[in-house]
């Protein structure tokens, strides 16, 4: 996997924003399409919960999202939506799995366009492994030997979650905000054994769908993100609450594993 810093996609993403906030293009309104039904790579991502995806397709209704969620979702997607060029490209399906790049420019292919909280020193590849994998499958989906990472740090090169403030090296000038493309490029190799775990995730999320029964915990666990607190007790951030108190995973309150993860 090579990773590089990509100046010149990042000037073409900033002077597009340029451009819309002095009065020269205009920005259309977006409408977010309604997910295919099926099984989507967001569903089967390193550092992410499968579990999600076996309640998400088996459950009546979907639980309502809570009031933190929606606006961290919301503006996320505003950002995406409001920087893209495209509108939202059409979702693809291989392998009963599918896959939607956030955004094409002809000049430097498909883009992944992301929001964050989180630090601008964070390391993608070990910090978010769940964008490296995003990015293989839109690769291999697509056919294409690259593709970028275009990031806002909201916060620069600090961070709001509380584990992650004072990782700044000494010395390190504060920055406020920050807004770095880089460009991915995978070896063919890199793509088919990243393909190849997601339809092995794949297989097991539809045989638990179709027999209504819940993927095992040592399963879940192996993709489930969690950081180590004091004493190295692992914390499994996504089952807990959030600032507002309401449940960071909207699963939460019927998850079978919830009940054993947090105490
Ligand atoms: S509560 Fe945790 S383990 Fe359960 S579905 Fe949500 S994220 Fe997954």
């Amino acid at each position: 996997m090579i990773q590089r810093r990509n100046s010149a996609v990042e000037s073409l993403y900033l002077n597009r924003l340029e451009d819309y906030l002095t009065g020269e293009i205009e920005l259309p309104a977006s409408r977010l399409n309604k997910r295919p039904p099926g099984i989507h790579q967001s569903d089967l991502n390193d550092n992410s919960c499968i579990l999600k995806g076996y309640y998400a397709n088996t459950l009546e209704e979907l639980p309502p999202m809570g009031v933190e969620t929606i606006l961290r979702f919301a503006t996320g997607r505003f950002w995406e939506r409001g920087v893209a060029f495209s509108g939202e490209l059409e979702p693809k399906q291989l392998d009963r799995i599918w896959v939607t790049p956030d955004d094409y420019h002809p000049d430097i292919g498909i883009s992944e366009i992301k929001h964050t909280i989180s630090s601008s020193l964070s390391d993608v590849r070990t910090d978010f492994p769940q964008w490296v994998c995003q990015m293989k499958n839109q690769a291999y989906v697509f056919e294409e030997d690259h593709v970028n990472l275009i990031v806002m740090f909201v916060t620069g090169n600090t961070a709001s979650f509380a584990w992650d403030r004072g990782n700044m090296p000494k010395g390190t000038r504060y920055r406020g905000v920050a807004f770095i493309a880089w460009t991915f490029e995978f070896t063919e190799a890199e793509l088919e054994d990243n393909w190849k775990k997601m339809v092995e995730r794949r297989d097991l999320l539809e045989s638990s769908i179709n027999d209504e029964i819940p993927i095992h915990r040592d399963i879940v666990l192996e993709q489930l993100p969690c950081r180590l607190k004091k004493g190295g007790k692992k914390s499994y951030w996504m089952c807990e609450k959030n600032s507002l108190g309401e449940p960071r995973c909207g699963y939460r309150d019927i998850c079978y594993l919830k009940k054993e993860l947090i105490k």
